[in-house]
């Protein structure tokens, strides 16, 4: 199964950032989103991000200009039927999820393989509802993309070893490095890390600390690079609430219960850096706690 063409639907933080990785490893890229703004966004930050690797002297002028020739965007999804490689990264809603694919497969080529990058919501289950679930996989990235070097590939209970070794050689060529998960919900990354945010969000619901203190804290504490809750605004705050929704569902077990505060946060639009707010505000010239 030679990849040459990869489709990527959803031009939001994760598809441009997939586009963009894709494209400077020699793919041919056609990106789809249903707003037009977010692909015009899209196709500008990625411009901006190769220029930082360029800055970087991590790639020639040359290659960039490759790069970005190598990257078509579509308003229309079944464009993206002659790929050979199909990546999913729109909203994470399952029903978001199913439509696209279903829309999608009366154009697809038969052979043509389908991933998702969901971030916790069941493979089994969206390949189930497709004609291939043998050719359906599991493919999660970290934001941000072109930085973070992890992909965690999920099989379905269907997957078949041909479309696992396929996507395992396109993470190869991309520099990355591969991790196997099971088909259970979150995977691997957000079954340990949404918790450990949840739990974060937890602690400044009940007052043990403020979002400075919290973050301060885990950052010198436990050196971790950023504080829980600058990662919950980094990730996208709906995104975090999906995941713990899936957990809990998934898992029944109320230690995944969403903390109302990250409720109540994403029911007031403020879903983190991507609207400007979150648990910090994004509008001056440095990050300021709401809380
Ligand atoms: P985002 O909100 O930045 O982007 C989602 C994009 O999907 C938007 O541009 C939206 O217009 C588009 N979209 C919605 N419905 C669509 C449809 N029917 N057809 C085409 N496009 C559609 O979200 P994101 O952070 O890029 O997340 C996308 C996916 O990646 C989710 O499944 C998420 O769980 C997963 N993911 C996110 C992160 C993260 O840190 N944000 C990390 C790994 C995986």
């Amino acid at each position: 199964m030679a990849i040459e063409r990869v489709g990527v639907v959803g031009a939001g933080q994760m598809g441009n950032g997939i586009a963009h990785v894709l494209a400077v490893a020699g793919y041919e890229v056609l990106l789809t989103d249903v707003s037009e703004e977010a692909m015009a966004n899209a196709i500008k930050l990625i411009d901006r991000n190769i220029d930082r690797q360029v800055g970087r002297g991590l790639i020639s002028e040359a290659d960039k200009a490759e790069a970005m020739k190598r990257i078509g965007t579509t308003p229309k999804l079944a464009d993206l039927g002659q790929t050979d490689l199909v990546i999913e990264a729109a909203t994470e809603r399952e029903m978001i999820k199913q439509a696209i694919f279903e829309d999608l497969l009366p154009h697809l080529k038969p052979d043509t393989i389908l991933t998702s990058n969901t971030s916790s919501i069941s493979i089994t289950r969206l390949a189930s509802r497709t004609d291939r679930p043998e050719k359906f996989l599991g493919f999660h990235f970290m934001n941000p993309v072109p930085v973070m070097q992890l992909v965690e590939l999920i099989r379905g209970i269907a997957t078949d070893e041909p479309t696992f070794r396929a996507c395992e050689e396109v993470v190869q060529r991309l520099g990355k490095t591969a991790a196997t998960a099971e088909d259970f919900p979150a995977f691997i990354v957000n079954r340990i890390l949404m918790p450990m945010i949840n739990e974060a969000v937890y602690a400044l619901y009940e007052g043990v600390g403020n979002v400075m203190s919290i973050d301060t804290s885990l950052k010198l504490g436990a050196n971790h690079p950023m504080g829980p809750l600058e990662l919950a605004d980094f990730i996208g705050l709906d995104t975090c609430l999906a995941i713990m929704n899936v957990l809990h569902e998934g898992l029944a077990d109320t230690k995944y219960r969403p903390c109302p505060l990250l409720t109540k946060y994403v029911e007031a639009g403020w879903l983190g850096r991507k609207t400007q707010r979150g648990f910090y505000d994004y509008r001056g010239d440095v990050p300021v706690p709401t809380r």
